[in-house]
């Protein structure tokens, strides 16, 4: 399929501005980092004014850090740990999360779509700090928009893309990408670089984003830095789709992944090991970002049973020879059977002679006569333990081991060198080249096997030693989200989860030093519910708590995306709106007020009617400061319970201007 998608189809799209694109506090953000000098104080001050973005942005940072570090928890460090490029497309794609949680495209399930790249963009990050395919950091922002030309289908067709996604669910030998072809000669994929190129996304991390979904299509060579890259994307989009398949789909999602694990250079137990990572991260972030986490799995039970039913397989093919052993013996047979050890050595009888002892032992046995095939076996089979002669055609022992040594596979196995020569010199290069231990030649089998076991003592305490770094790992995450939920927790208001008085003051300081810096409007409100007091008498205590919670989601429901609601004090509430003008924000403030007013709160059965009263105030020339403002607003408040409550007032100077009923 050839794609007719070129710069100026996608310029006339852009400049319909249909296309999904970042607001607010992100746009600024992306603004500063576009410019050259850009201080990090300042991008910290702009970044500090949106506090979701702020928790976003500092979870993003800690999943980063090494753990030996003490957890980020500043802006300022969150910047340093990411960089600026990463800060910026972070900043684009959650300021897209936010604004495009919901649209007009009714067969496009907006939730699953962010909940499926929130997955992607997590699982690029795990895997990449594990195979160093790119920066974690980077990759993570792309895992997050790397499908982001469908949700642009979505916004700019939602009636067309609509019928093609129910058609391509009932026809799922359809590829979509090929319906959307038809329909708009582009596809989803072309789109995404597009709309990624267009905002300064560098191109190699473009090109995997436009690929993976086809990756037959990347000339890229296996082993390559682009390669690496373009899978590494796949196999995080495949985690993707397991996470959110459903359970009978799973096992078959998982052999694809393990499958895949070669080109990433990744074992089926590592992927199963980072698939667990990638889910506990996904439960924290689902909570951070309110996305459902569904019935999460569970890859380690996933590697477990792709395991079991290839050893059930092999069983099948060997039961006609095989004797029944006892119960005991063959819990034991298996646990040693799954010891990997690969033979390298050029001479046919010595490699049949070590064969014989390794199989006395139990041990899979895997054969390569010469060392460039050795290091290719070892490289796909992943032995445990290597046992390598030194002199061989091709390539030698040494070199052998001296390559296995520089990959991140081979750093693990355990080295054992056959050789006659025990010069001392020629033992200590052996060593300095990786070998771990050697046996002299001619082999005793007895002395061979005693060095095997001593060296699988070693392979296991290595096991164990890395099972108990990831759960130190773990550990330190959990820790790091929980020293995090517990500074919200101080800044957070119980009764309704709003910010509390003392996150509003803050925040509102922050606001009026970037409306001063960037020259922009700064609007608030002050809220305050119509005769509470009555329905505390009259209902109880409980009741009012009740009504105050209704009224508080009734007010968070009606809010804009870019403002901020906190609760300043009993039934009183402060709302800030940056960049906005006081028309505008009086056009919130009657959605608010008309919001309540619909409600009907009940209480021991009976319906109760609720309004607030509600005063806007924008900044104005004459305004010292912060507390002028908010003074202003609070006027507001008062006249509009003086002139019947129910209603809306912006004092502006000497003047009142009226908006309510
Ligand atoms: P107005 O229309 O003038 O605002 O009348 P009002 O009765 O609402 O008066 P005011 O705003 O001064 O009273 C707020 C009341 O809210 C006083 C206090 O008893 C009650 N209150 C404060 N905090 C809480 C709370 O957490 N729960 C409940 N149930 N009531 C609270
Ligand atoms: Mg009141």
């Amino acid at each position: 399929m050839t794609s007719t998608f070129d710069s100026s189809r996608y310029e006339k799209l852009k400049a319909s501005g249909d296309l999904p694109s970042p607001r607010g506090v992100a746009l600024a953000i992306i603004r500063l980092t576009q410019q050259d000098e850009v201080s990090m104080a300042e991008l910290a001050k702009v970044i500090r004014s949106d506090p979701a973005f702020v928790g976003r942005l500092i979870k993003a940072a800690n999943g980063i850090v090494a753990m030996t570090r003490r957890p980020v928890v500043s802006v300022q460090e969150a910047l340093m740990v990411l960089g600026l490029p990463a800060v910026r497309t972070m900043a684009l794609g959650f300021s897209l999360l936010s604004n495009y949680r919901r649209g007009t495209c009714n067969g496009f399930d907006y939730d699953a779509f962010w909940s499926r790249s929130l997955t992607t963009a997590l699982a690029v990050q795990v895997l990449a700090q594990r195979n160093r395919a790119g920066a974690p950091d980077e990759l993570f922002s792309l895992g997050l928009l790397a499908d982001v030309g469908t949700l642009a289908l979505a916004t700019l067709y939602p009636a067309e893309f609509s019928r093609l996604l129910a058609e391509a669910r009932r026809y799922p030998e359809l590829r979509l990408a090929d319906l959307e072809h038809r329909a708009f000669a582009m596809t989803h994929t072309d789109l995404s670089a597009a709309m990624l190129a267009d905002w300064g996304v560098p191109k190699v991390l473009i090109e995997p984003v436009r690929l993976y979904e086809t990756p037959e299509r990347s000339g890229a060579t296996p082993g390559t830095r682009d390669y690496m890259l373009l899978h590494t994307l796949l196999v995080a989009s495949l985690i993707a789709e397991l996470c959110h398949a459903a359970e009978s789909d799973r096992g078959a999602l998982f052999a694809r992944v393990a499958e895949l694990g070669n080109s990433i250079e990744m074992s089926p137990a590592e992927l199963a090991s980072a698939g667990d990572h990638i889910v506990s991260l996904w439960v924290d972030w689902g909570d951070t970002l309110e996305l459902k986490v569904d019935n999460p799995p569970a890859f380690s039970t996933l590697l477990a049973q792709g395991e079991a039913s290839a050893q059930a397989e092999v069983r099948v093919l060997e039961a006609a020879e095989e004797t029944p052993v006892a119960e005991s013996a063959a819990e034991e047979e298996i646990a040693d059977s799954t010891v990997r050890v690969l033979v390298v050595e050029d001479d046919a009888r010595v490699r049949r002679l070590l064969r014989q002892v390794l199989e006395e032992s139990d041990y899979a046995v895997y054969e390569a006569a010469n060392g460039r095939s050795g290091l290719e076996m070892a490289l796909e089979v992943q032995p445990h333990i290597l046992l390598s002669d030194w002199a061989m055609p091709q390539m030698d022992g040494m070199e052998l081991i001296r390559a296995l040594r520089a990959t991140r596979i081979g750093r693990n196995v355990y080295i054992l060198l056959l050789t006659d020569l025990e010069e001392d010199e020629r033992l200590i290069e052996a060593f300095e080249a990786g070998v771990d231990d050697f046996v002299g030649k001619p082999v005793k089998p007895r002395v061979l096997a005693a060095r095997l076991r001593a060296g699988l003592r070693v392979v296991r305490l290595q096991q164990e030693l890395e099972r108990d770094r990831e759960e130190i790992r773990r550990f330190a995450a959990e820790l790091a989200v929980s020293n995090r939920r517990l500074q919200e927790a101080a800044l957070t208001d119980t009764l309704t989860g709003f910010p509390n008085r003392r996150y509003a003051i803050d925040r509102m300081q922050q606001e009026w030093v970037a409306s001063t810096r960037l020259g922009r409007p700064l609007s608030c409100m002050i809220i305050d519910i119509d005769s509470f007091k009555q329905i505390n008498d009259t209902h109880g205590h409980d009741a009012g708590d009740a009504v105050l919670r209704g009224a508080a989601d009734a007010l968070r429901e009606a809010l804009r995306g870019q403002d901020v609601i906190c609760r300043t004090g009993g039934d009183e509430f402060l709302v800030i709106c940056p960049e906005t003008e006081l028309s505008a924000a009086l056009v919130c403030a009657e959605r608010l007020r008309a919001a309540v007013d619909r409600l009907a709160v009940e209480v021991g059965g009976k319906r109760l009617a609720l309004s607030i009263s509600v005063g806007v105030a924008v900044r104005d020339g004459g305004m010292a400061d912060l507390d002028a403002l908010i003074k202003r607003a609070d006027q507001g408040a008062y006249l509009a319970k003086q002139r019947g409550r129910n209603r809306i007032e912006a004092v502006q100077g000497d003047a009142a201007r009226t908006d309510g009923q």
